[in-house]
């Protein structure tokens, strides 16, 4: 496996690495085993918060620095990566503030006698992570796992090596105690063995469908907890009440984000009959408005794609759409050039028979469904392997609740996009994963409860 950093914008290699070997694997699971055996990790909880917060100090401290190296490695617009490391201080404080909380024994009123759960640590963790969020996706593995006091192992995706490192030393850097995360440069074999490992207890994975499978049945071979963040196909239901201006803009918005790589990024749009006509062009207007270019230049409101395999893998979906019978409303091409870019795309006319019907794209492209009712809405919104976030807009709030009720997700959201905060839990059902994270759902995940009783 080969981890190497390229700008997207212009195709341009900023660093390669080498990976790492056997030698460096050991090493680094003897030094989380000996963490986890230490008082860090069994008794020191002030220490761990401290370093939370440090960390939280030093990602604002260098939040221009981060946001750039970010920007440029993966191709997000400036402005979200600095809101990203923002994120991540915020996911960091969080923890450092609630975990005394959610780590204090928990009293279960028994007939048996005077019964209490504690929480201690897990054990190591073995994290994998995907590049499109290069900082958040580890800090929502990172903040937990210390404030329990489960030294974690990372595999980050092998596009991102340079934020993987700069994450590592701001850990290093906050006077982390060897152990507490490490960066390892290795291949998805190396990954299963870790797993295997008996001084790993749990694997945290988000990515897509394949790896996650590929992950969960190792960790089920060797009996392991593990946690699943997968993709999704989120729908973005516009009823004929809704506030279309504002839905129009939202639902643009939640398309577009990050070039269109988000887990939870609105996926299929799901419009009510009256409306859909409107909303359409309303989406073509904003999209033939986009300005692509430099992720680092304030003006750009569209960037390119993390990777030339990720253009070319998005460009054969929209063919296969088009030729299985999909219209192309607008765009549907790679834009010639240097840089991953892909123009804003719009397909409609998506029949269950399409292949698009089921599929992640992960990128500028909408897929537009029409309805004639709410619940025409809600057997389009279920027919998908997916169930991870979603949206809602109708200015009737008792009937945007019943069917954000019915749609078969982990996650909803009425007259917004699908957002995400250190307090909200977050995951998804059928294949977009299990488990949570964030929130004390996402902190519990890796905890050891552990029932004492007194007998009566
Ligand atoms: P990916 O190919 O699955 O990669 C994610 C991570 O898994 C990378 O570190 C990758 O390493 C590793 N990986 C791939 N195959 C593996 C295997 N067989 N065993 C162990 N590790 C493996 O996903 P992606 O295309 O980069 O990321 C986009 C996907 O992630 C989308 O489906 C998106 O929806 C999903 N996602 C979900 C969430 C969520 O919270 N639910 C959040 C963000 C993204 P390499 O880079 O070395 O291949």
């Amino acid at each position: 496996m080969s981890y190497q950093s390229v700008n997207p914008y212009n195709g341009e290699i900023l660093k390669r690495y080498s990976s790492h070997d056997q030698a460096k694997i050991d090493q680094s699971l003897d030094a989380a085993e000996k963490l986890l055996n230490s008082d860090w990790s069994r008794k020191n909880l002030e220490d761990r918060l401290a370093l939370l917060k440090k960390v939280a100090t030093h990602l604002r401290e260098q939040k221009e620095p981060l946001a750039q190296l970010m920007s440029q490695e993966m191709g997000k617009l400036i402005k979200q990566s600095r809101g990203e490391i923002e994120l991540c201080a915020n996911i960091a404080e969080y923890y450092a503030e609630r975990a005394p909380e959610f780590l204090s024994p928990q009293k279960y009123p028994s007939e048996l006698g005077e019964a209490w759960v504690e929480h201690h640590p897990l054990g190591v963790i073995m994290a994998v992570e995907p590049w499109n969020f290069p900082f958040y996706q580890l800090m929502r593995v990172f903040a937990p796992n210390c404030a329990i006091g489960n030294p974690v192992l990372l595999k980050h995706a092998s596009i991102v090596p340079q934020c993987a490192e700069a994450f590592e030393k701001i850990i290093h850097d906050s006077g982390a105690p060897e152990g507490v995360w490490t960066n390892l440069f290795i291949s998805t074999d190396q990954v299963a063995d870790i797993i295997k490992d008996p001084r790993v207890q749990g694997v945290a994975l988000t990515g897509s469908e394949g790896a996650g499978s590929s992950v969960a049945e190792q960790a089920g071979k060797y009996v392991k907890k593990s946690t699943l963040e997968l993709g999704g196909n989120d729908v973005f239901i516009v009823l004929d009440d809704a506030d279309l201006e504002r839905a129009i803009k939202v639902g643009c918005q939640a398309r577009l984000n990050n070039a269109g790589q988000v887990c939870t990024a609105a996926k299929r749009f799901i419009l009510h009959e009256k409306i859909a006509e409107q909303f359409k062009q309303g989406m073509i207007e904003a999209f033939q408005k986009l300005k692509m270019g430099d992720p680092l230049d304030e003006s750009t409101s569209l960037g390119p794609l993390s990777s030339s395999s990720a253009v070319e893998n998005l460009h054969k979906q929209v063919d296969q759409a088009v030729s299985a019978g999909a219209t192309l409303v607008l765009g549907g091409k790679p834009v010639e050039g240097a840089g991953n870019f892909f123009e804003a795309t719009i397909l409609e006319n998506i029949q269950e028979s399409n292949p698009a019907w089921y599929e992640e794209f992960f990128g500028p492209v909408a897929q537009l469904y029409v309805a004639k009712d709410d619940e025409e809405i809600v057997k389009i919104a279920n027919q998908s392997h997916y169930g991870l976030g979603g949206a809602i807009h109708s200015q009737d709030i008792d009937r945007a609740k019943k069917l954000a009720s019915s749609v078969e997700t982990g996650m909803i959201w009425i007259n917004s996009l699908t957002q995400t905060a250190p307090e909200l839990p977050f995951g998804g059902v059928k294949r977009s994963g299990y488990g949570h994270e964030l929130s004390e759902l996402g902190f519990n995940e890796f905890v050891q409860k552990k029932l004492v009783v007194i007998g009566a």
